[in-house]
């Protein structure tokens, strides 16, 4: 087996910077982007304008946390099926490099310049360096994802096997053929090659040479990661970001999470407000691409997640997000306290005499009411849960064990929120 390449350095000098130097260099980015983006698009201009603000108000964290977030809906309406994405731009089309297309159908302009959506450090941390022969198996036409993370790797001295998704055979030949050394993708679908490389008799320790992957685009599961990374004695990494904005974390060597990018500004926000929480606590990702050309100022991504701080054996300094835990849209507000199905679910684990769950949020005579039913294989210890349940949502659940033969409706939400407000 190959062993990873030892990492030397950090691509950006912000990665490891002071963590107050560092925040200091960003918000002096920040504040650019601002004002550039308040005389060029239509759009930050009027949300600026609306919040009671000008570029000059936003001289503080504080300052920069009253503008408004951009949601995903609100995106998608501004886009207007195509016809309102110049008062998102500041250029016009011209100034761009690319438009892509995501569903909804949502638009994706690229800007200028060499790695514009900024996965260049995400792959430098993953190992990635000149010499790799990499195959790229995410799609190349109309969505972002291969062209997006093509040009990180092309930054990096990589050469790129534009192989694109499908046709395993192929990409098994290509693999065995060439000297191919990294793979970008899919985690579950460089399971899929190992079964059919397998299948066709092969060994995946002698007859591939590959030594790293990038993953994204789904959920990894560390019992995925660790049954490719075994099959082929090769490290997995992932990355986290959408198409509007691209990168906005990866992992490390260390693997403790995920670090937040250099090339934007990460917040966790409680949904709806776009008010920043502390560290530890679960909110939105809101992410500021530095990006001139298509500024989405506090893009509210709609996944949830916290920021670990803590230091990291890597030495970086930038904080980590643990993950993503759900979706926005998941959650309820019940007084004043959000409710994650992703932390019930943490205390569910704790009780193996519980086999299914559900949260039901009523408001019989206009006040807010929690229910917890669950169904359980033996007797529970109802107030142990509930004690539980209170210690980490903060809000104490009335807990209904359902009678034996009666079920939680299959595929029904996790969290069902019946609050009439009329
Ligand atoms: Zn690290």
């Amino acid at each position: 087996m190959d062993a990873a390449k030892p990492e030397s350095g950090f691509y950006n000098p912000l990665e490891s910077m002071d963590r107050e130097a560092a925040a200091a260099r960003k918000f002096d980015r920040l504040r650019r982007l601002i004002s550039h983006a308040y005389k060029r698009s239509e759009e930050f201009k009027a949300r600026l304008d609306g919040a009671g603000l000008t570029p000059d108000d936003v001289a503080s964290w504080d300052d920069f946390a009253r503008i408004p977030p951009l949601g995903k809906k609100q995106l998608l309406a501004l886009q207007d099926g195509g016809a309102g994405l110049a008062r998102l731009l500041t250029g016009g089309v011209a100034g761009l490099r690319r438009i892509y297309q995501s569903p909804g159908p949502l638009y994706d302009p690229e800007g200028p310049g060499p790695d514009y959506w900024g996965w260049a450090e995400a792959f430098y941390a993953a190992g990635f360096a000149r010499g790799d022969l990499v195959q790229m198996t995410f799609s190349y036409h109309l969505t972002p994802a291969g062209l997006m993370l093509e040009e990180p790797l092309l930054e990096l001295g990589c050469t790129v096997i534009p192989a694109g998704p499908g046709n395993t055979d192929v990409q098994i030949d290509l693999m065995t053929r060439l000297p191919v050394t990294g793979f970008v993708g899919m985690a579950s679908y460089l399971a899929v090659i190992a079964d059919k490389a397998r299948e066709r008799g092969l060994d995946l320790h002698r007859d591939f040479r590959l030594r790293t992957a990038f993953v994204a685009a789904e959920r990894l599961p560390e019992s995925l990661r660790q049954k490719v990374q075994n099959a082929f004695a090769m490290t997995i990494r992932q990355g986290y970001g959408t198409a509007d904005v691209g990168c906005i974390a990866y992992e490390c060597a260390a693997l403790t999470g995920m670090h937040v990018s250099s090339r934007g500004i990460v917040e966790i926000c409680e949904p709806g407000t776009g008010r920043p929480l502390p560290p530890g606590e679960v909110g939105e990702v809101v992410f500021t691409p530095f990006a001139d050309a298509y500024p989405l100022i506090r893009l509210a991504t709609g996944d949830l997640s916290r920021l670990d701080d803590t230091p990291c054996p890597c030495g970086r300094t930038s904080p980590r997000l643990a993950g993503i835990l759900g979706r926005a849209d998941d959650t309820a507000k019940v007084k004043g306290q959000f409710i994650y199905p992703a932390q019930a679910a943490e205390v569910v684990a704790a009780f193996p005499a519980i086999v299914d769950w559900q949260i039901v949020i009523q408001n019989p005579g206009g006040k807010d009411t929690i229910e917890v039913r669950l169904c359980c294989r033996e007797p529970l210890d109802t107030a142990a849960f509930a004690a539980r349940f209170q210690e980490r949502l903060k809000l104490r659940p009335q807990v209904t064990v359902l009678p034996s033969g009666e079920n939680i409706v299959s595929g029904s939400p996790k969290l069902l929120d019946e609050r009439r407000f009329e």
